[in-house]
């Protein structure tokens, strides 16, 4: 498939991030809905046809927990990704609408998410990076698929100069400018979880907001959080307890997490996603 900006009809924008900026259209010669990501980064055209070039490992990933890729181009100056609608969208935008998730259903969803990870990490030897409720998109046939990767080592680079490159959902160590692992996955994979669980980004504890830099001042110093005392189930605390283990050699890895009490015990719970996906896009 040769994606070109002319044969892509705008529908409507989907959301904007630091980074840029995502919109639903429609390619008019394959009639296929997708996404397209714009992303803007301030370097040469070499760089970014460089870019382009690292992005194409993206169509050998071929996941049922990986969102899709149709190809990437670059307008204007703009690098264009194009990739799978996900028509129901993003986690965070589900749990502001509709509130906490239910606990089996964020089980559920943890599967999804340690299997795309387990995926990228095993055949692309790809660390995701960006892991945040953001990034984890549903559609109506109760899917649940993981985005907005670092398959790129030069876009990774381009963003990691600026201020863009630094989040909440960073473990202590990459705040602190130490080497990115699998484990440093795993403690965002926590924060998020414990986010769709409680219906908040759960840093400070109490709820109060923090300018940035007190913040990832007070994931790095203080201990991290858990989730209120009575409230959820304890195989749920102590998921959450393992993944945000300060030390990363401690941690452990999405296969070992996979096969924790909390994430096996969802799975078999009678509840199902295409069900959820339902009753959450009900107006
Ligand atoms: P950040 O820029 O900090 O990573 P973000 O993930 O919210 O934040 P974008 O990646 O630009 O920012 O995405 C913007 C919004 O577009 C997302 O919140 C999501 O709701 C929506 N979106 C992204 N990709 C898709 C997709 N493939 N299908 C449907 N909606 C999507
Ligand atoms: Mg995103």
């Amino acid at each position: 498939l040769d994606l070109q900006a002319e044969d892509l009809q705008m529908i409507k924008e989907l959301g904007a991030g630091n980074g840029g900026s995502v919109d639903k259209v429609l390619h008019a010669p394959t009639k296929t809905i997708m996404a397209k990501k714009n992303i803007h980064v301030e370097t040469q055209p070499q760089v970014k046809k460089q870019i382009l070039r690292e992005l194409q490992v993206l169509h050998d990933c071929d996941s049922p927990y990986i969102v899709s890729f149709y190809g990437a181009f670059l307008n204007h100056g703009e690098i264009c990704m194009c990739m799978e609608y996900m028509d129901i969208g993003s986690l965070d935008s589900i749990y502001r609408k509709k509130g906490p998730i239910d606990v089996e259903i964020v089980g559920k969803i943890t599967y999804n998410v340690l299997s795309g990870l387990i995926y990228l990490y095993d055949n692309h030897r790809i660390i995701h990076r960006d892991i945040k409720p953001s990034n984890i998109l549903l559609n109506s046939a109760g899917q649940i698929k993981i985005c907005d990767f670092g398959v790129s080592g030069v876009l990774i680079n381009s963003i990691a100069s600026t201020f863009v490159g630094t989040n909440a959902y960073m473990s202590p160590e990459r705040i602190q400018g130490g080497p990115y692992s699998v484990k440093s996955d795993v403690w965002s994979v926590g924060i998020t979880v414990m986010e769709l669980a409680l219906g908040r980004f759960p840093f400070p504890p109490d709820g109060k907001q923090l300018a940035i830099l007190e913040l990832l001042n007070y994931i790095v110093n203080e201990p991290a959080p858990t989730l209120p005392e009575g409230m959820y189930p304890e195989d749920l605390s102590q998921f959450i307890t393992a993944c945000l283990l300060k030390n990363p050699d401690q941690r452990p890895t999405p296969a070992q997490l996979l096969e924790s009490p909390f994430v096996a015990r969802c799975q078999m719970a009678p509840v199902d996603l295409k069900q959820w996906a339902e009753l959450v896009s009900r107006k």
